[in-house]
């Protein structure tokens, strides 16, 4: 470590920095001084509240037990992500978007083969829930844990408490926090040199990693670095968060999306509360018109739970690493929350940069690589994103007319829908383009065949065979897998004891 960093100052204490800030201890150990510096008054943007499985192996690889955070962030197992109105094909009114497991390989084989087989006109089962385990834990509220079987999976959880307990724990690892606002940031030869804060402390370091959130005020502030917005293809930029008391019933283990007239209501589940929140365009539709629809959507039009109105920045920056800063989390980029991913990107994010950095010996020989490698990532689940919102099939309002005309489309997502429709083997295809590292097969089959995209078969001329796929045999494996896993209540409560 001789000639590494001494000390690396983070920008934010938000999840981003906080994550940063447990994975950088970890990663580099007491010999680099870790400090986060954050501002209370500004306070973290506090949504965020689902994840992919990736957090787990974030979590794992800190060595913290499920049983230390999840009680304490009031956080429940998320089997995957059930789509709800989006579609208007009858009998795909609703799909589920499960993380995949390993006991799924036994069963995807014959969904792809059904699939294909629908693309080409034959008559035969389709839809992707009926082939997966998550979907029916889901639908059964079971928790997609079990010793005897190797499951991924992600979480929700109230993102102020994760970002409390990632505080204590990165300080337990030895981490500064420091507790000021940042007026002025020195920058020599695109170089930060030091903070300013509104004490006039300077407050210098060897590298800076930005998670200021959406303010950037490092990489897009004081280094210029340019932001690339996806707005021509993503339209949402705002949203409106209300939160309602826990399902007496029980507690989901899905996040749920609903479709809306101009974006999609989430529903996550907590131990203590469930978040809600509509994602919209606020071209199509003021702040107003979408709180009054949440609040219907939720049954809150007579109620005084206040709602609270944020923007988005939806896009990336140019550069994530530029000079001897790091940009992470919201000051990085985002894209809207449709499928949980941004933690995800926070992670891969520092993970990438931590390799490179050190196989370059602590200097920027690897940076364009990795600033290449960030930029494809964004755009991969960029791409599967607009997916959604290109095969639906609402019509209903201007909002949803206007997103199945876009054509701004990449040309990878064209040639998925083009292997897609025309009938194409889509597992060669994702494995043609190398993007599987952000949507699988998996992913892309359930979200094409769970939205109803098939042609009619009344209108082709030739149709393929039916392949042999013994619907009632995968049926009882999933059934009887499905007995093997715990309720979800059952699991959430063993942790706490
Ligand atoms: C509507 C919505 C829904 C979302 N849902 C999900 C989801 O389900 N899953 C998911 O993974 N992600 C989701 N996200 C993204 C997620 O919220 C963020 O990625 C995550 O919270 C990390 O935010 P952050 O730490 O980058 O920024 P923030 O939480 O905004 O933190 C910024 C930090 O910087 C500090 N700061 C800023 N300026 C200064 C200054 N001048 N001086 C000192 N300190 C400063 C602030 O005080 C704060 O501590 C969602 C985002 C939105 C907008």
């Amino acid at each position: 470590m001789s000639d590494g960093p001494r000390s690396i100052v983070i920008l934010g204490g938000g999840t981003a920095g906080w994550m940063a800030a447990n994975l950088l201890a970890h990663h580099l150990g007491r010999e680099v001084a870790v400090t986060v510096v954050e501002s209370p008054e500004i306070g973290i943007i506090g949504v965020g509240e689902g994840s992919t499985p990736q957090l787990k192996a974030f979590f794992d690889a800190l060595g913290i037990a499920e049983a230390e955070w999840m009680p304490r962030c009031n956080a429940t197992y998320k089997a995957g992500i059930g789509f709800r109105g989006w579609s208007t094909a009858p009998g795909f009114e609703g799909y589920f978007h499960p993380f995949a497991t390993m006991l799924d390989d036994r069963t995807a084989p014959a969904f792809y083969a059904n699939a294909r087989a629908k693309r080409l006109g034959a008559d035969v089962w389709a839809h992707p829930d009926r082939f997966y385990l998550p979907a029916r834990l889901a639908a059964d509220r079971r928790a997609p844990v079990s010793p005897d079987n190797q499951v991924s999976y992600g979480y929700h959880f109230d993102a102020h408490l994760v970002g409390a307990f990632l505080r204590d724990h990165a300080v337990g690892l030895g981490v500064r926090h420091l507790q000021h606002r940042v007026v002025d940031v020195a920058v020599t030869d695109g170089h930060v040199t030091h903070l300013v804060t509104d004490s006039d402390e300077e407050i210098a370091a060897d590298f800076f990693v930005d998670c200021s959130g959406f303010r950037s005020v490092i990489a897009q502030g004081a280094l210029g670095v340019r932001f690339l917005p996806f707005a021509s293809n993503l339209f949402n930029d705002s949203a409106v968060v209300m939160p309602t008391p826990r399902d007496p019933s029980g507690t989901n283990c899905q996040t749920i999306s609903t479709a809306m007239r101009h974006g999609w209501a989430w529903d996550i589940p907590l131990t203590t509360r469930t978040g809600n929140g509509y994602v919209y365009a606020s071209g199509y539709c003021s702040a107003d018109e979408a709180e009054t629809e949440l609040r219907a959507h939720l049954g809150l039009l007579d109620s005084l739970v206040e709602a609270r109105h944020l923007k988005m920045r939806v896009g990336r920056i140019a550069e994530s690493w530029s000079g001897n800063c790091l940009a992470l989390g919201l000051s990085q980029g985002f894209i809207e929350p449709l499928e949980a991913t941004a933690l995800h990107i926070v992670q891969a994010t520092v993970e990438g940069f931590l390799r490179a950095w050190r196989d370059g010996d602590y200097t920027p020989k690897h940076r364009d690589t990795f600033n290449r490698t960030i930029a494809a990532r964004y755009e991969g689940i960029r791409d599967y994103i607009v997916c959604h919102y290109r095969v639906n099939c609402r019509a209903d309002t201007d909002y949803w007319r206007a997103n199945a005309a876009n054509d701004d489309l990449s040309d990878s997502l064209k040639a998925i829908l083009t292997c897609w429709f025309t009938g194409g083997d889509l597992e060669e295809e994702i494995a043609r383009q190398d993007i599987a590292k952000y949507y699988a097969p998996l992913s892309w089959h359930c979200l094409l065949a769970g939205y109803g995209q098939f042609p009619d078969p009344k209108r082709m001329r030739t149709r393929v065979q039916a392949p042999a796929t013994d619907m009632a045999a995968i049926d009882a494996f999933i059934a009887n897998k499905a007995q093997e896993f715990p309720a979800h209540e059952a699991a959430l409560t063993t942790l706490h004891n």
